[in-house]
């Protein structure tokens, strides 16, 4: 398919054309000094000159010296919030019979999907199904500081998956994006919005910018079979040592573009109705494990393991593949700074085995 660039006008037309078909464009907002999710009206709506600042524990917004628009790593949000949303009411009685609470989702499009969220989208769909919203990515040029998706082979290239990926650009001739159609239906939204050819230049610096984001990536998964690792090590006492930090809070499941685990409670009024809503749950509430009597995972050690193996090692059994993009946000918004890297970097070692 050809390649298109975009001035951010017409990225605002990309908007509007999506709009025009029915779609609700969700991207990038800046909201209560975060970069957000909302639904997008226009590209004035995207966090152009604004930034990020990550570390283990540590989350700031910060203002960029350009107008980039796709010039931030991964937020506290995640699309899961759209297509797996944190409560939803599944059914309902009027005191006179059940009746099941109607899908509300509507046809999404979501704009500036990072490579990262591109595979997370994927395996979240292939664990909770529903409607493919349309994808529009933003190839990564510029990783945080607690990234390491090339290292689970998540990015900085957009995967499959995306109907258009766009990768900006700010130099001497402006403000640009790199527009490549991924299916027929993106080159066709793409046939709709004011663009010029892309020149063979236009896609070498593009791609020359996403293998740069790569190699200036500063965290990485350890090289070898975690699944293995995980197995090895169900008795390791680093369990206990990674338990005197961990608060149970849950705010990495929460903040995880994959973990989809969630809770049912039923509601009665005094007036004779009721609801059955779904919820997101936790493997670090200690009632997630409850069976028959009691709960069986009862120590810290043992929820953060139960995350940490059914992420990175039992997810494979599952599904066939891991449960971690590398998107870094359970590192950034850890109250305690754990760091998933680190810690599997610890069991390497304790295990003898080899690690970058
Ligand atoms: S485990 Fe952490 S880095 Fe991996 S996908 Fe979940 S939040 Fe992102
Ligand atoms: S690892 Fe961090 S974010 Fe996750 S439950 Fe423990 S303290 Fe909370």
């Amino acid at each position: 398919m050809t390649n298109r660039v975009l001035d951010l006008g017409g990225l605002d037309a990309l908007i509007g054309v999506l709009r025009e078909d029915g779609r609700v464009v969700v991207g990038p907002v800046l909201r209560d000094n975060a970069i957000t999710l909302a639904e997008l009206e226009s590209a004035a709506d995207l966090p152009g000159g604004w930034g990020v600042e990550t570390g283990p524990g540590h989350y700031r917004v910060r203002r960029r010296a350009d107008t980039a628009v796709f010039g931030h790593s991964a937020g506290p949000q995640s699309w899961k919030r759209f297509l797996h949303p944190p409560r939803r009411t599944l059914v309902t009685s009027d005191g006179n019979g059940f009746r099941a609470a109607p899908d509300p989702a509507p046809d999404y499009a979501f704009l500036g999907v990072r490579p990262c969220d591109l595979a997370a989208i994927a395996k979240l769909r292939q664990v909770i199904g529903g409607r493919k919203p349309f994808v529009v990515a933003a190839q990564c040029t510029e990783p945080g500081e607690v990234c390491f998706c090339a290292s689970m082979g998540c990015g900085p290239a957009a995967g499959p998956g995306y109907d258009i990926a766009l990768t900006e650009r700010i130099d001497e001739q402006g403000q640009r994006f790199l527009a490549t159609g991924g299916t027929d239906e993106g080159a066709a939204v793409l046939d709709r919005v004011p663009a010029r050819r892309a020149t063979p230049e236009d896609t070498a610096l593009a791609e020359q910018d996403v293998q740069a984001a790569a190699r200036t990536m500063g965290r990485a998964m350890p090289e070898l079979d975690l699944r293995d690792l995980l197995a090895a090590n169900r008795d390791s006492a680093h369990w206990e040592a990674v338990a005197e930090r961990c608060l149970t809070c849950g705010n990495c499941t929460m903040v995880c573009p994959t973990c989809f685990c969630v809770s049912v409670e039923d509601h009665t009024d005094l007036d004779g109705t009721a609801e059955r809503a779904q919820r997101w749950a936790s493997c670090f509430e200690i009632d997630f494990s409850y069976l028959h009597g009691g709960a069986v995972r009862t120590s810290p050690a043992a929820r953060y393991r139960q995350w940490m193996t059914h992420k990175l090692g039992t997810w494979h059994d599952q599904f066939g593949t891991s449960g971690c993009v590398g998107c870094g946000r359970c590192i950034a918004w850890c109250p305690a700074g754990i760091d998933i890297t680190e810690e599997a970097a610890a069991l390497t070692r304790e295990h003898g085995g080899e690690q970058r």
